[in-house]
């Protein structure tokens, strides 16, 4: 069969089977019903079952080997790397599936307790911003982390299985497994994230010291006393409002859905249709987190939020928004395989229109603060995002070092390893005596493993194209320019061309931590 004709065949299959899982996926996330998780688990597996084909493997490993077409050798090579990890046994993938659909209904459906009354993690994330209260304040991060405890074995067992799965194909385990496949070179990310971690330690290690005394005269303490509850997120991957600037007050009763539209409409792009489909607001039975899924990569955008008026939900919905733009903007003759995005193009996108929310710009023209105030706030926003990447990449080293670990060694002790990487790269000194898996109540290490790095690539994209945008026509807010060339370089060529050329196509230039240490320097 001629390589083209197979890729058709292929792709015959495995749309239909994409579009029921995506469908019966995003039904699971806003009603997590008995019902839903069973149709959500069947479509996974009918989805897999595709995927785990061996005749259909073989053919494509055979057409690989030179078609003479570079899109369709791309394509060859992409669904290469979708069907490899499926590859393996039929039970030990049953019980992947299985497993992973289990631990995130339990994600789903957990509430901690906080003076013996459930709360939902946008309460939790409230009591650690605004409660001086440090009892209240422990027994929140506390609540947060029960999760960890009633999903941790399940986790330890997930990682005993996926890489029972990797060495079946030859990888050392699923890391290894994991970076083949989304086309991430190991040493080159181990090499990146060691950069990374010198240019911001010093950085981090002054605004830490900085903020610590901030926190210990607000909670009337020493320095030394301070412990993870004192910070405010349950994993300190986000900037305290001491060591930032508290933008909530701007945006209370903002209707945050309008800001958003308006955001996109001044830079040209469409988001109407993504709002229509999406499920924007919180409510009981439905998944606390904010997600973006392209349903049948035919314009079936949708966003998952639980949006309430302050910065983090203008953040969040813009930064879904700009994964749901780039899913919009593939070239309309681009076959469907490669009607896709690599994970740090699409986090670029995102984390691109996220941090507009907080820029002076955005919020003179789109939130409407006057301009002496934004003048007055220019200084504080700036540092703020000095802090923001800071922060975020101390956190990615953390989970990229665990899930590292993990790998290693699933029954490691864990529970310490992980309080050693956040005292070494967070610089907070772990709860006296604590021994929990703390570690499990992060919902990535369970089911979206192997991801985190990905985030910190997406970032430094972000920060480039963000120069490249501000050079070519002078910033973002209110340029349909900026849409334009968006559109042009990063949106349309979808998976057509591979992430790290695409990075360099759109950026101008390779990825490097270079613009990280420029930005972090500057605060
Ligand atoms: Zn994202």
């Amino acid at each position: 069969m001629p390589a083209s004709a197979l890729i058709e065949s292929v792709e015959e299959v495995l749309r239909p089977l994409s579009y029921a899982r995506n469908v019966a996926w995003w039904d699971s996330q806003v009603d997590a019903s008995d019902e839903n998780e069973r149709r959500r688990a069947e479509s996974e597996l009918a989805f897999s079952d595709a995927l785990a084909d061996t005749a259909l493997f073989a053919a494509i490993e055979e057409a690989r080997s030179g078609s003479g077409d570079p899109l369709v050798d791309r394509q060859l090579d992409l669904l290469h790397d979708l069907m490899l990890p499926h590859q393996i046994p039929d039970s030990l993938r049953g019980r992947i599936v299985e497993l992973e659909s289990a631990v995130e209904a339990r994600f789903s459906r957990h509430r901690g307790v906080v003076a013996g009354a459930e709360v939902d993690d946008n309460e939790i994330k409230h009591i650690l911003r605004l409660s001086d209260d440090p009892v209240e304040r422990q027994d929140a991060w506390e609540a947060a982390k029960t999760v960890g405890a009633s999903v941790a074995d399940d986790v330890r067992e997930l990682a005993r299985l996926r890489n029972e799965a990797a060495r079946g194909l030859g990888y050392r385990d699923w890391f290894a497994l994991s970076l083949a496949t989304d086309e991430l070179d190991e040493e080159k990310l181990l090499a990146t994230l060691t950069e990374a971690d010198r240019v911001t330690a010093a950085p981090f290690g002054r605004w830490k010291a900085a903020l610590d005394e901030r926190l210990a005269l607000r909670f009337g303490g020493a320095t030394r006393e301070l412990r993870p509850w004192h910070y405010a997120d349950p994993f300190f991957q986000e900037t305290p409002v001491e060591g930032s600037v508290d933008l909530d007050p701007l945006f209370a009763g903002e209707d945050i859905v309008s800001l958003a539209r308006r955001t996109f409409d001044g830079i040209g792009l469409e988001v109407e249709g993504i709002l229509d489909r999406s499920d924007l607001f919180p409510r009981t039975g439905k998944c606390q987190h904010a997600f973006c899924i392209d349903v049948d990569r035919s314009g079936d955008v949708r966003v998952l939020a639980n949006v309430v008026s302050n910065h983090d939900w203008a953040d969040t919905t813009l930064h879904e928004l700009g994964h749901g733009v780039y899913d919009l903007g593939f070239e309309e003759s681009l076959p469907w395989v490669l009607r896709s995005t690599h994970l740090v193009a699409t986090e670029a996108s995102a984390l691109l229109f996220g941090s507009l929310a907080g820029t002076r710009e955005w919020l003179e023209r789109v939130l409407g603060i006057a301009p002496r105030e934004g003048a007055e706030l220019e200084a504080q926003l700036r540092a703020a995002r000095v802090a923001e990447l800071i922060v975020f990449t101390r956190w990615v080293l953390v989970m990229n070092a665990f899930e590292r670990a993990l790998y290693a060694d699933p029954d490691g002790d864990l529970d310490s390893t992980w309080w050693e990487l956040v005292a070494r790269y967070q610089l907070l000194t772990p709860p006296e005596g604590r021994h929990a898996p703390d570690w499990a109540a992060k919902i990535h290490v369970a089911v979206a493993p192997v991801y985190y790095h990905t985030y910190l690539y997406g970032a430094i994209v972000a920060l480039q194209l963000k120069d490249a945008l501000d050079a070519a026509v002078g910033g973002i807010v209110d340029r349909p320019e900026a849409g334009a060339l968006l559109q042009q370089r990063l949106f349309a060529p979808g998976q057509s061309i591979r992430w790290d050329r695409l990075v360099e196509h759109a950026s101008g230039s390779p990825l490097s931590v270079e613009s990280l240490a420029r930005q972090v320097a500057v605060g």
